[in-house]
């Protein structure tokens, strides 16, 4: 019989209300399906949603240690699960186990900041501002808050989400990507585990319809949103009618350029890994390598030749493998489309990764000639109009696009439609500071090939890639999570002096 992944809704696990729809959850390195997930209704999402807000009132009462300190056994029952949820996360997802647990790590690190919420919720304070009055602030939890969350990262981005947003006060519905759903309900569980109140985390699986009840409650107060950019702005677009705060952050388009001085090797490294680790599915990946200057184009190509040559894809458990399989047929069949159009637009195709499956036929003895595997592929001379440029691929195809300038290299990431991460590799100080500071791009790599910044900094991306104004993560995700609350108080001491009526503003002095 086929395994159902059950929502989590008021600290129960549910599969569905009678007449739930399903959808099938594949193990993308066999190609077949390995359990089902419901799709919640709008009555299911409407009825978590009021569980939720009953349950937040108790939350916001603990004082922040409290909560934190349950936040630090979840930390710790992660941690000591971690295989389990790696090797769950692999099989559903498709990325290696070793990047399975860095997907779950990179989630804890929030959590870890999260800790740091009796700081973060301090609020200000200024003692007289008049006679006998003073001021201070308070921040305050929303209520209730979604998460609505993509299928490249099923642990990081929801920890990223609930962490700051729980050790605020709030409650969370977190509606995580339908195509791996397992490893977020485990982190439900867990949660519980350590003590969270049940109906305080719940994780409601879905697509449109339950989408759709968030964005429309009443009762939800904000909506944090990771996935492709039209949904994006979508969901931006209905939480500004409905009067939700929303940060959502949509797809990229991550450049690397590499200048003449830089040290080649180093960089063809960090560029093979960048664009082909997790299948190319990062939304911080490298897909564009842009080398100033011939020489430095003729040189990187071929060092980047010379590794691409022992890459080995294969089952996502595989330990020898770099990359697994994508996630779905569809997202094989549209990355394959993509690449044909690069071909038929002009672009030099120096890999052709299409007619590579899993570089071994089985793993463990099961088949993999089903599975959604791409080799990689490695384009040089693409131009700004070409589709594989223009589009986000979402897979292992890296372009390569030769600039004569470093004015020139950077106007590329500038003047794209998107603008999540770039990095730029150079022995010069001076130019990479330069470089820093002028591109129009939310994060910046100076010889880091992903620079996605630590927990206690920010995470966001600027132009399609993020609506929004506070980005994720580090303090900003505080102050999405919160409101706040600013009191003015007048105690004057040794003083019958009412001042009588004023019909002015009055003036602080
Ligand atoms: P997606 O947009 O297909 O799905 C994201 C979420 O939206 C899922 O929970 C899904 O169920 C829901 N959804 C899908 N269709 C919907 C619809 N019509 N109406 C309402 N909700 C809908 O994204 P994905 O394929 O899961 O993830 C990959 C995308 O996410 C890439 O574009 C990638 O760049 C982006 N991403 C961005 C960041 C970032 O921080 N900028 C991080 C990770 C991933």
């Amino acid at each position: 019989m086929t395994r159902t992944i059950p929502h989590l809704i008021n600290g129960t696990a549910t599969e569905g209300n009678e007449g739930a729809r399903f959808a099938d959850v594949m193990n993308p390195s066999l190609g077949k399906a390995q359990a089902r997930v419901p799709l919640a209704s709008t009555e299911e999402v409407n009825e978590a949603i009021r569980q939720a807000a009953k349950a937040q009132e108790g939350w916001a009462k603990l004082n922040p240690q409290r909560r934190i300190r349950i936040i630090m056994k979840w930390i710790q029952l992660i941690n000591d699960n971690m295989d389990e949820l790696a090797k769950l996360l692999s099989l559903e997802h498709g990325k290696t186990f070793i990047d399975a647990k860095g997907d779950i790590s990179r989630g804890v690190d929030v959590l870890e900041f999260a800790l740091g919420a009796p700081h973060q919720l301090k609020g200000e304070y200024s003692d007289a501002v008049g006679t006998g009055i003073d001021t201070y602030s308070m921040r305050q939890p929303l209520g209730v808050v979604a998460g609505i969350t993509p299928f490249n990262f099923p642990a990081m981005i929801p920890l990223w989400q609930s962490g700051p947003a729980l050790a605020a006060g709030n409650a969370v519905i977190m509606k995580p990507s339908e195509r791996d759903p397992s490893v977020p309900v485990r982190l439900g569980e867990l949660f519980l585990e350590a003590g969270g109140p049940a109906g305080v985390l719940n994780v409601v699986h879905g697509d449109k319809e339950a989408v759709d009840a968030i964005l429309d409650s009443e009762i939800i107060q904000a909506v944090g949103f990771v996935g492709s950019t039209g949904i994006a702005q979508y969901i931006y677009e209905r939480c500004a009618a409905t009067g939700k705060r929303a940060q959502c952050f949509g797809g990229a388009k991550n450049h690397m350029i590499i200048l003449p001085d830089a040290d080649l090797d180093r960089a063809a490294d960090a560029l093979v890994g960048a664009a082909y680790g997790s299948a190319g599915e990062r939304c911080m990946a490298i897909s564009v390598a842009v080398p100033v200057g011939q020489k430095t184009a003729d040189t990187l190509r071929e060092k980047m030749l010379e590794r691409i040559d022992k890459l080995k894809v294969g089952h996502s458990l595989d330990p020898d493998a770099d990359y697994g399989p994508v996630v779905s047929a569809d997202a094989l069949a549209r990355i394959k489309k993509l690449i044909g159009e690069g071909v038929d637009a002009g672009a030099e195709i120096l890999v052709d990764g299409r007619e590579n499956g899993a570089t071994d036929e089985s793993f463990e003895s099961e088949s993999l000639a089903e599975g959604y595997f791409i080799g990689p592929t490695f384009f040089d001379h693409v131009t700004p109009k070409m589709s594989i440029y223009t589009e986000e691929i979402f897979g292992p195809v890296l372009c390569m696009m030769r600039a004569e300038s470093f004015e020139e290299a950077l106007a590329l990431p500038s003047e794209h439609v998107y603008g999540n991460g770039v990095s730029i590799f150079t022995r010069n100080g001076a130019a990479a500071r330069e470089f820093a500071r002028r591109v129009q791009v939310g994060m910046v790599g100076v010889n880091v090939p992903i620079p996605v910044p630590i927990a206690y900094h920010t995470f966001g991306g600027w132009k399609a890639s993020g609506f929004g104004d506070l980005n994720q993560h580090g303090p900003d995700s505080f102050r999405f999570y919160t409101r706040t609350k600013t009191v003015t108080s007048s105690w004057p001491f040794d003083t019958d002096d009412h001042g009588g009526a004023d019909f002015a503003m009055p003036l602080m002095d």
